[in-house]
């Protein structure tokens, strides 16, 4: 119904997140009213983007170096490690200012419903990690749903045993709640209420 380019177009907006038939249509005839050279910055920034953003080698947090902002960062809490499953945990965390520790990003669960195992994400290098490191607490802060709770019992039970403190965000979030949704107040709170599990 629509020339094959715009029509490509509404394709492309309609691969974003919420983003239905009618909004994608919406806007791909505004991106075509936009002048060029926005148009070319639009292209760009999401090309490079892509291109120069990748994993943090020690934590997995996104990072255009080879290692994040806060793991360059020496005079953060060494001793402690907050494990969520997603790099958009870490900017929600980051913004209630109250967390002065490390970050390890899982990019994802396991999930014994899915077939998903310890492999299949990033826990390996956490391990890694807390073998000769100076690290007293590991604090656990996947979501609250059942596969963020298989993935806290699985670390604990595998963490506890090298003397390691391990606690859990307290239950002030919502059961089956996102920490990339959580007001700030709600996060602040979880944080400094965290329970040793
Ligand atoms: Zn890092």
């Amino acid at each position: 119904m629509y020339p094959t380019p715009i029509a490509k177009l509404i394709e492309s907006f309609m691969k974003l997140p919420g983003i239905g038939q009618k909004t994608a249509t919406r806007l791909a005839f505004f991106a075509i009213g936009m002048d060029d050279q926005t148009v070319n910055d639009f292209a760009a920034n999401l090309l490079t983007a892509k291109r120069e953003l990748k994993f943090c080698v020690t934590c997995g947090n996104l990072t255009d170096q080879e290692k994040c902002e806060i793991c360059r960062d020496e005079s953060r809490d060494q001793t402690t490690i907050l494990v969520v499953e997603d790099a958009k945990d870490v900017t929600a965390l980051e913004r209630i200012r109250e967390y002065r520790g490390l970050y390890h990003v899982l990019h994802g669960t396991i999930s014994p419903m899915e077939g998903r195992g310890p492999d299949d994400i990033n826990m390996k290098s956490l391990i890694e990690r807390l073998m000769d490191s100076a690290v007293e607490e590991v604090i656990i802060a996947t979501n609250a749903t059942a596969d963020g709770e298989a993935t806290a019992m699985y670390l604990s039970r595998l963490i506890k045993p090298a003397g390691i403190k391990v606690t859990r965000l307290a239950r002030g979030l919502a059961v089956g709640a996102d920490i990339e949704y959580a007001d700030e107040v709600t996060l602040s709170k979880a944080v400094e209420n965290r329970q040793e599990i």
